[in-house]
């Protein structure tokens, strides 16, 4: 595996003339992530496009190229996110992607030449509205946290809990592309069969049990041809970048369904990911080696490699809040309910792309991967209401007298995600968000 190298880019004393990018928050000039926007309410030529963020500011790639003329590989890079979405820019690999941060960076560097060409190029995120950063052709689901694995397992089965494939492959299910929606899109509780405790007979209805799912997306960049693995020492070189992923889940849905072939109904009604696409490059700092002890077996060689070992995980801390439509009223902040880390997951995105490819799979610019639910070693970091609950036996305690086992409905569950490590500028993933609408109403007689 080549590692993104550091370059200076990720210099922490580099500051940008967009003062709020120096503030201390999501988006300095280290940063530089991708999304898909336009100005809200922008429905007259407001064509959706790429942008970048700085501080509190988009720069709209529309506009920059418009104005500056970049050159070389930064123009094709250019060239290909001003599209409604970024799956050509995606596409480019590595090399190209390179060459626009770095023109990126300059031209947001304090002192640049361009600061007074660029500073009508900008669109206040307040102002904005997000798309998804891709067309999804695909959308894969990891589980590739071993405590999510051992916590989860154990309810089901208390003697075994991991399943035997579990440390020889990265465990994931093909999942649903469209219903993948960007952070602020609520979505309808989910309709759907399960089985009540003790009965013999399913019954139809709104989903009793429905749950969040901490993870993190990853956006693959250059695909593959069908029939040609990717290589796990060549792997990240197909990574485009990462984002906040919540897989929300219908857990008794679920439950009723998933044997003998896995999730489907339980999962497939919404996805939600953030608008902000962290490119690879900017993640060079952060990376840490992987969590596999190494009392446990190797992996098979086309798992093994080892710069993955060495640094193939991602050291990106993660939190998950809750606001309820009680908190909103009495004018509660929403309150945490887990904080865990990227770097505890098992398996890599590298281990993820090698083994997704090892049959003659083909991916595509813009697939997406989710990591599978992201829980660290200790209670208070496991990334779903399942484990917090204990499979909803142990109520959380809320604010404002209440409780939750799963969540209800009005409640909007709000993601964040950070990196942070001595020696480096801090950079975050913004917030993804999304409120529960009840279900939709049933009419018993509609039918036909
Ligand atoms: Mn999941």
């Amino acid at each position: 595996m080549k590692a993104a190298s550091l370059n200076a880019t990720h210099d922490p004393a580099a500051r940008s003339w967009v003062a709020s990018a120096n503030a201390g928050g999501d988006f300095p000039i280290q940063n530089l992530p991708f999304a898909v926007f336009r100005r809200r309410g922008e429905s007259d030529g407001g064509a959706w496009r790429g942008g970048v963020a700085i501080g509190d500011e988009i720069l709209d790639l529309a506009a920059l190229a418009r104005c500056v003329p970049f050159g070389g590989e930064a123009a094709q890079a250019l060239r290909a996110a001003l599209q409604p979405s970024l799956n050509e820019l995606m596409g480019l690999g590595p090399s190209a992607l390179s060459a626009l941060r770095a023109a990126l960076f300059e031209s947001l560097l304090e002192g640049s030449a361009r600061q007074s060409m660029l500073i009508d190029c900008l669109v206040p995120q307040a102002d904005a509205e997000y798309a998804l950063p891709a067309t999804i052709g695909d959308y894969t689901d990891f589980y590739a946290s071993i405590h999510h694995a051992t916590a989860v397992g154990r309810l089901f089965r208390p003697d075994h809990p991991l399943t035997p494939n579990y440390r020889w492959m990265p465990i994931g299910y093909h999942g649903r592309a469209s219903s993948v929606m960007i952070s602020s899109t609520p979505f309808h509780r989910p309709l759907g069969q399960r089985l009540p405790a003790g009965a013999d007979t399913p019954e139809f209805g709104p989903s009793a049990r429905l749950d969040f799912e901490l993870e993190v997306g990853a956006f693959i960049g250059r695909g593959n041809a069908a029939g040609t693995p990717i290589p796990i020492a060549s792997a990240e070189q197909h990574l485009f970048g990462l984002c906040l992923l919540n897989d929300w889940s219908a857990r008794d849905i679920q439950a009723w369904e998933y044997q003998p072939l896995g999730p489907f109904l339980g999962k497939n009604f919404a996805t939600t990911i953030s608008p902000w696409v962290i490119t690879r490059e900017a993640l060079a700092p952060f990376r840490s080696p992987c969590a596999r002890p190494d009392a446990d077996p190797h992996p098979l060689r086309h798992l093994e490699d080892p710069s993955v070992r060495a640094a193939g995980a991602f050291d990106v801390q993660l939190e998950v809040l809750l606001d309820t439509a009680v908190m909103r009223e009495r004018g509660m902040q929403a309150v945490r309910i887990s904080r865990t880390n990227f770097r505890h997951a098992y398996w890599t995105v590298a281990q993820m792309i090698a083994h997704h490819t090892a049959g003659g799979c083909n991916l595509r610019p813009g697939d997406l991967f989710g990591s599978g639910t992201q829980s660290g070693p200790e209670p208070a970091e496991a990334g779903s209401l399942l484990e917090l609950t204990a499979g909803g036996g142990k109520p959380l305690a809320l604010p404002g007298a209440q409780t939750r086992s799963f969540l209800a409905d009005g409640d909007r569950v709000i993601m964040r995600g950070w990196c942070e490590r001595a020696g480096f500028a801090r950079l975050g993933f913004g917030v993804c968000e999304a409120q529960v609408l009840p279900s939709p109403v049933i009419h018993p007689g509609s039918a036909g």
